[in-house]
């Protein structure tokens, strides 16, 4: 849908162009070029034509294109920067999710497989973390979706308050959020779910004077051998979260084989 809506390639380079050169100047190689052009033209036509006075058609050439380019020019500057600024628009609005503010899981696909591919290939560490709100759909049910979209706002400010430079929080997709954490051990990525978990039964979420105790379930995988491609490596985590859901909710749980001989101590 948004590749139907990207502006031609050559755009960004002559904005940058622009930029680079500054408005004025930019404005003024337009009219020298204009210039130029016409009192050629002007000079052919006369050469084809075989009669007329070659410096008063250079004169006019001159007056018209700097006149037509003085106007046309600046509208056409403001045009690009008008451009300019909603292609920036667009990019972020593709890549973002509306409703919380986070990256919307294509972008957040695509931004951890180079990460992932990198750690992979240095032997480097790295976690996936996916948070999926309990009981959401009751919450939906008894007190609205704008109710639901409040807390789905309040869950992903308190996750992100959690995270370093570097870590990357998406929606997912519905009440599901993903996290990716580079340079995080296994243990470290368990520490940072089980914080999120904490902030966010901590919460104090209220909604038309009701206070609506809320905790979402988390799993946890790392970067392991032999997750062969991005998706597995997701799958390894969306398996944690159903071990936490099926273990009662408001629970962090770890891939298997995670952590030889710590797994189990986070079961308990
Ligand atoms: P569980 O603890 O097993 O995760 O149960 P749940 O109710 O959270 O999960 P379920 O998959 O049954 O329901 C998810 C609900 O999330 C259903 C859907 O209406 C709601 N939902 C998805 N996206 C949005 C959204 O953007 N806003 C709101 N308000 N609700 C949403
Ligand atoms: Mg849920
Ligand atoms: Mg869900």
């Amino acid at each position: 849908m948004f590749k139907e809506l990207e502006p031609p390639a050559w755009l960004p380079e002559l904005s940058l162009s622009i930029q680079r050169l500054g408005p004025r100047y930019a404005l003024l190689l337009l009219a020298t070029a204009a210039i130029l052009l016409s009192v050629a033209l002007s000079q052919l036509l006369i050469s084809l034509l075989g009669y007329g006075d070659r410096l008063a058609a250079a004169i006019c050439a001159a007056a018209c294109a700097l006149v037509l380019t003085s106007l046309l020019g600046t509208v056409l500057l403001r045009v690009l920067a008008q451009l300019e600024q909603s292609t920036l628009q667009l990019k972020r609005y593709s890549s973002t999710d509306m409703l919380t503010g986070t990256v919307n899981r294509r972008a957040f696909l695509n931004l951890i497989e180079r990460e992932w591919a990198l750690a992979r290939r240095y032997e480097t560490t790295c976690a996936m973390v996916m948070i999926d709100l309990d009981h959401f759909k009751r919450i939906n049910e008894n007190f609205g979706h704008r109710c639901g979209d409040m807390l789905l706002r309040q869950i992903a400010e308190a996750s992100s308050e959690t995270l370093r430079q570097g870590d990357v929080l998406a929606r997912f997709g519905g009440e599901e959020f993903g996290l990716f954490l580079p340079h995080t051990d296994p243990l470290g990525a368990l520490d940072v779910a089980e914080r999120i978990r904490e902030r966010v039964e901590q919460l104090d979420f209220c909604w038309n004077g009701h206070c609506i105790p809320v905790s979402v379930s988390l799993g946890v995988a790392a970067l392991q051998a032999d997750h062969i491609c991005l998706d597995q490596f997701v799958n390894a985590a969306e398996d944690a979260l159903q071990q936490a859901k099926e273990d009662g909710r408001n629970c962090v749980r770890v891939g298997d084989g995670l952590m030889p001989g710590r797994a189990a101590e986070f079961r308990t």
